[in-house]
């Protein structure tokens, strides 16, 4: 398989005020495509401040990320969205849905972007819903729905338009012990399926499990890489 991502000398330096806070220190890493990744450490780590980084949310102070070929660091504001809406979905702790719109309106969004008609795109949602064990539940709002619910909801969004990239940061963070399990292995099976690559970003030792490979941040560095045989 090739590789989708390639990190190389990342750093990357916050100034609050006069101090300089090292939230990578030097990191360099490859990520093959259909991987499931795991990036995981402490809280203060460095582990959002990279997702950020892979996602195109966020500058490398100094280094390169490659994805799919393309330096990412290199592309302005404008080329970044759009490599984000044809490349990338995200699956949030907090599952940043749109509290107005129903769960089919929510899946529906990410295809808007693609030029898709309106027809298509809620088929394209209903069956992804669907697929989450959602099908009895297009028109709830994100209220109306419990925790693991709405994470499904947010899973659906993140692999809805099929993107070569998962992003997912502490997916299970606000959830309970049953439903994070469940919430796991849909997550991991949906990016099977379709061999797409998977980072989840943890502080779980549990959550990590789910991976091929476990990379450990400590202190803005990678402390060791861990591959997981099955
Ligand atoms: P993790 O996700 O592993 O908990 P983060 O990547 O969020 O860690 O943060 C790494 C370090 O960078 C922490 O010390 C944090 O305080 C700091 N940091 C993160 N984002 C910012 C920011 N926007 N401004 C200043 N410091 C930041
Ligand atoms: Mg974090």
């Amino acid at each position: 398989m090739e590789d989708i991502i390639e990190i190389k000398n990342v750093k990357k330096i916050y100034r609050v005020g006069d101090e300089k806070i090292i939230a990578l220190d030097d990191i360099n890493l490859k990520i093959k495509q259909g991987e499931l990744c795991c990036l995981l450490g402490t809280s203060g780590s460095g582990k959002s401040t990279l997702l950020n980084l892979l996602a195109g949310l966020e500058k490398p102070s100094s280094g390169s990320i490659k994805i799919k070929g393309i330096n990412i660091e290199l592309l302005n504001e404008k080329k970044l969205v759009k490599f984000r809406q044809q490349h990338v979905g995200f699956v949030f702790q907090s599952y940043n849905l749109m509290s107005p719109l129903t769960a089919l309106e929510n899946v529906c969004l990410p295809l808007t972007f693609k030029g898709i008609s309106k027809r298509a795109r809620e088929k394209e949602a209903s069956k992804m819903l669907k697929s989450v064990g959602l099908e009895n539940r297009l028109k709830h709002k994100p209220s109306q729905m419990s925790g693991g619910q709405q994470q499904r909801v947010g899973i659906a969004r993140a692999f809805v338009g099929d993107p070569e990239i998962v992003f997912a940061d502490e997916p299970t963070g606000n959830l309970d012990s049953k439903t994070t399990k469940e919430v796991m292995e849909l997550i991991v099976s949906m990016a099977k399926k379709n061999n797409q690559t998977l980072i989840i970003v943890t502080h779980d030792q549990n959550i990590a499990k789910f991976a091929n490979r476990i990379v450990h941040i400590f202190d803005g560095n990678i402390e060791k890489i861990e591959q997981l045989n099955y």
